[in-house]
C-alpha cells in the first residue's frame, strides 16, 4: 500500500467510462457542443482488469464509475459484470439520470445499491437552459423509479449565481421529503473556468451562501463525515441531511483519498494537478508484469495530489468525471 508523508492513501477510484455526454453543461462544456467519446477510448474488459490491478496496486476499497454519462455507454453493461466480482466494499454511480428508468435493471442486477444523480434545478426552462440536453420529467421519473426500486439516491447540485439560486430549497424540499441526500457542490475552476476567472467569479456561490439561504429556512448543525469524506454534512433535526463539497471554501485537499481514471487510460492523482500518468498499456500485460510498473506511477500519482488547497486544473469534468 502506498502512503503519503501526510498519510494520505488511494482508497478511492472513479472511473471515467466515457467522455461523450448527452447534456453539455454550461459551466461543462463552454461551447454548447455535445460530447462525443473520445479516441482510443479503453474497452470495458481493459477497464475492469484495470480496476482489479488498483484494488491490488493501490489498495482501492471503493469504485465509482462515472463519464461524460456513463448510462449512455455500451460499454456500461461489461464493466460492471468485470467489476462486480472484485469484492469492492462499493461500487457507484454518477448520472445525470436521463437514462436511469432504461438502465435500472442492469445496475440492480450488478449490485449497485446507491447513485448520485445530477439535477441543478427543478426548474423545466432553467433546466434546458443549463444542461443544454435532456428533459427534466424523464429525469424525475428515473429518480422515482430508482427510489421505488430500493436504491440510496444522492442529488448533486451545482449552485451558479444567477441562474438557479432560487432553487436551493426546492430541490432541499424534494430531497428531505423522499429522504434523498442532497449535495451541493461548489463551482469548481475547471477546464475553462480555470482560465476564465471572470466567468468563475460571476458564477460562484460559497458555502456561506448556501448556508444562510438554508438557513432561513431549516434550523441545522453540522454532522458527522468519515476523516476522508470530501463533503461537509449537515442535519436539519428531524428531516433529514445534507452535505457540501466546499472545494473552493473548506478544501479537502489534506485527506483526499481519490485517484481517477479516464476512459483514455490516464491516471489522475490530483483535480489540480495538470499531471497524469498513461496506464492502458499495462492494462493489457498479465499481473506480474503490470503491477510493479503501475505502481511506480502510483507513487507519482499520489505525490501530485495538492497539499492543502485546491487551485483549478486544466483537466475538464466530461474527461475525468468529477
Ligand atoms: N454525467 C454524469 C453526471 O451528470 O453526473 C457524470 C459526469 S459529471 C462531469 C459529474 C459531476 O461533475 C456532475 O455532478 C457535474 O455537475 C459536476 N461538474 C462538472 N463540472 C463541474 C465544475 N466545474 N464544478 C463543479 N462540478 C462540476
Amino acid at each position: 500500500m502506498i502512503v503519503d508523508r501526510q498519510g494520505r492513501r488511494l482508497r478511492n477510484l472513479r472511473v471515467s467510462l466515457t467522455s461523450a455526454c448527452n447534456y453539455a453543461c454550461t459551466y461543462c462544456v463552454p461551447d454548447g457542443k455535445r460530447l462525443v467519446a473520445a479516441q482510443h477510448e479503453l474497452s470495458a474488459e481493459a477497464l475492469g482488469r484495470g480496476v482489479a490491478y488498483l484494488i491490488e496496486a493501490a489498495g482501492i476499497e471503493r469504485l465509482r464509475i462515472t463519464g461524460g454519462e456513463p448510462l449512455i455507454s455500451p460499454k456500461l453493461d461489461a464493466l460492471l459484470e468485470a467489476v462486480a466480482p472484485l469484492g469492492l466494499q462499493d461500487i457507484s454511480l454518477t448520472t445525470n439520470g436521463q437514462l436511469l428508468a432504461r438502465k435500472l435493471p442492469v445496475l440492480l442486477a450488478a449490485g449497485i445499491r446507491r447513485i448520485n444523480v445530477s439535477l441543478d434545478t427543478l426548474d423545466a426552462t432553467a433546466f434546458r437552459a443549463i444542461a443544454r440536453g435532456g428533459d427534466l420529467a424523464t429525469v424525475l421519473a428515473g429518480i422515482e423509479q430508482a427510489a421505488a426500486a430500493g436504491l440510496r439516491i444522492k442529488i448533486n447540485m451545482v449552485p451558479l449565481r444567477g441562474q438557479n439560486l432560487d432553487q436551493v430549497l426546492p430541490l432541499l424540499d424534494y430531497c428531505l421529503a423522499r429522504g434523498f441526500e442532497l449535495r451541493f457542490i461548489e463551482l469548481m475552476r475547471m477546464g475553462h473556468l480555470a482560465r476564465d476567472g471572470k466567468a468563475f467569479n460571476q458564477q460562484f456561490a460559497s458555502l456561506e451562501q448556501l448556508l444562510e439561504l438554508i438557513g432561513q429556512r431549516h434550523p441545522f448543525q453540522q454532522a458527522e463525515a468519515p476523516l476522508d469524506a470530501t463533503a461537509l454534512r449537515y442535519e436539519i433535526p428531524g428531516k433529514g441531511f445534507f452535505g457540501v463539497i466546499a472545494n473552493e471554501s473548506v478544501p479537502f485537499c489534506r485527506t483526499c483519498s481519490r485517484l481517477r481514471l479516464s476512459s483514455t487510460g490516464w491516471l489522475h492523482g490530483c483535480l489540480s494537478s495538470s499531471n497524469r500518468h498513461q496506464v492502458g498499456d499495462l492494462f493489457d500485460k498479465p499481473r506480474h508484469q503490470a503491477l510493479p510498473a503501475l505502481q511506480r506511477l502510483l507513487v507519482q500519482a499520489l505525490a501530485d495530489k495538492q497539499e492543502l488547497a485546491f487551485s483549478g486544473g486544466a483537466t475538464v469534468m466530461k474527461v475525468i468525471g468529477g
